[in-house]
């Protein structure tokens, strides 16, 4: 099968520290389709040897082993092509046409990961160009919008100009390999899904939390904060992918029916709710891995008088028959104590304690999305120290470490989705309706927070965020897994 993959912002941060790396590695595992092209475009003047010799500069960055060996990229860089466009301008894109239809590839990819700004004038070029042809398919990056009014905008062009089944909306959290083994684990075991429920499930946790402050991106975080750029997207596609229902099969749709009604089922926000179970926070200067950092208001790029938080913390249920009442906690935010993205699901205590040890909340599956990839089973059993006490119980873990198991085998976030695009595969992209939702269950919160004067409360860089994330959890008689 042969294809083109045209990446608009070809030169841009996203395409070289994600998307080439990722290219590469599907390349090195033999998965990338031999005949195809990968056309960089953006507004600089580079020949094809030009580009290629920036690229080849820029996986010096790369982790070792994924590094490619100069006889490896060789081979991968005869792939490389660059074509220079100013994507504003509509006769830009007659070169751009001629290029592929010279070639007339079986697929044709189209990879917008340059200012969201363009991104409606990209989509209706490509259409008014006649690319938009059945074997085209477009990637779309994240932000979709800033609210739901511009989101919906963004997709009423988007549809316009594209059939929705050609449109590849990528969350690049779907394509963590722990997200796909939560779905096998789910749907291709019978094990866990009777006790996948209310009855059994006391809370589930997730937690995206990052030890990096803002670093470049200070203006575009400044205009964006935690809510929009996490929990909106990541977060809610973490939450369906644990408390949607089972899927009729494993077609992109029948799947995003399903997490599309989990948002509908999140309990709507009240004036009361939205006090009570929103923490917002910024964070100001701290230590951090034993390095001192700056606060968020001190970071270049940002506002003094920014009232953009940098973390948020919240409680929501999914109002069904599986999950009423049963907490779901989200926190995510900026320059916290580590890097570390999980969900945890938290079972409910044995029922009658016939053992001396305390029962606590020892049962609980770990789904570990960052720095590792992997699932922890956390069970009770007998303890070493029996002669003393032969009814003590000691915690101990089921660990399937992915890295171990799969080892060179294993494939990336990015890696993963784009094969996919390439394939036509949707299973792992958010439909418009989804997104649309998402947005319309995060707009009470940005309203609440626009009139509120308070502002995000302060926490020191390298904690876990302010106490009032912690106080909101113990409410409910439950804590965060790293005070528990
Ligand atoms: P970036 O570093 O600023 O790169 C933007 C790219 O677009 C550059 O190649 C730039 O090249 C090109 N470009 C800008 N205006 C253009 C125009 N008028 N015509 C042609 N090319 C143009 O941005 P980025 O960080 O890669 O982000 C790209 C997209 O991915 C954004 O939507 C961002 O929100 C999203 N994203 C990025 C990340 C990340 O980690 N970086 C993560 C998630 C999502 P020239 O200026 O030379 O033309």
């Amino acid at each position: 099968m042969s294809f083109d993959l045209v990446l608009f912002g070809g030169t841009g941060d996203l395409a070289w520290r994600k998307l080439m790396p990722a290219l590469f590695q599907a390349f090195r595992h033999g998965t990338l389709p031999a005949d195809g092209r990968i056309i960089g475009v953006a507004r600089d003047d580079l020949s094809d040897d030009q580009y290629r010799a920036l690229i080849q500069s820029r996986f010096e960055a790369v982790e070792g082993a994924k590094r490619p060996s100069a006889e490896e990229f060789a081979r991968f860089g005869a792939l490389l092509h660059f074509l220079r466009m100013d994507l504003s301008k509509p006769d830009d894109y007659a070169r751009l046409a001629a290029s592929l239809k010279q070639r007339n590839a079986d697929t044709v990819v189209m990879y917008v990961a340059t200012a969201p700004a363009l991104f409606t004038a990209v989509c209706e070029q490509i259409a008014a160009a006649g690319l938009n042809g059945p074997h085209t398919r477009v990637v779309l990056e994240k932000p979709l919008g800033h609210d739901l009014a511009s989101n919906r905008a963004i997709n009423d062009t988007v549809r316009r100009c594209l059939g929705e089944r050609q449109v590849f909306r990528i969350d690049h959290y779907l394509g963590k390999p722990s997200v796909q083994n939560l779905f096998a684990l789910r749907f291709g075991n019978a094990l866990f899904e009777p006790l996948w429920r209310r009855e059994t499930i006391a809370n589930i946790q997730i937690t995206i939390a990052e030890d990096l402050g803002v670093e470049k991106r200070g203006a575009f975080y400044d205009s964006t904060g935690a809510l929009r750029d996490m929990v909106q997207n990541h977060a809610l596609q973490l939450l369906c992918a644990i408390g949607m229902e089972p899927p009729i099969n494993a077609h992109a749709d029948a799947i995003r029916d399903e997490k599309l009604k989990v948002l509908r089922s999140l309990k709507p926000w009240t004036p009361e709710s939205l006090s009570q179970h929103v923490v917002r926070g910024r964070y100001q200067a701290g230590t951090v891995h034993g390095g001192r950092v700056a606060g968020y208001l001190e970071e270049p790029g940002v506002d003094s008088h920014s009232r953009t938080e940098t973390f948020v913390a919240l409680r929501t249920e999914i109002a069904n028959w599986r999950w009423a009442g049963v907490p779901f906690y989200i926190r995510t935010g900026k320059r916290l104590a580590g890097r570390d993205a999980r969900i945890e699901v938290n079972f409910r205590p044995a029922p009658h304690a016939i053992f001396t040890s305390p029962l606590g909340s020892a049962n609980r599956l770990v789904i570990k999305l960052q720095p590792q990839d992997g699932l922890e089973l956390h069970l009770l059993a007998q303890g070493q120290d029996n002669r003393r006490n032969a009814q003590a119980l000691a915690p101990v873990q089921l660990d399937l470490d992915f890295d171990k198991r799969f080892g060179t085998e294993r494939v990336g976030a990015y890696e993963r989705l784009l094969l996919d695009v390439i394939d036509g595969r949707l299973n792992l992209f958010v439909r418009s309706d989804e997104q649309e939702e998402a947005w319309r269950w995060v707009e009470p919160i940005l309203d609440a927070w626009r009139s509120d004067t308070q502002g995000p409360r302060p926490y020191a860089a390298g904690t876990w965020g302010p106490s009032a994330a912690s106080a909101m959890i113990a409410r409910d008689g439950y804590c965060w897994s790293e005070e528990c």
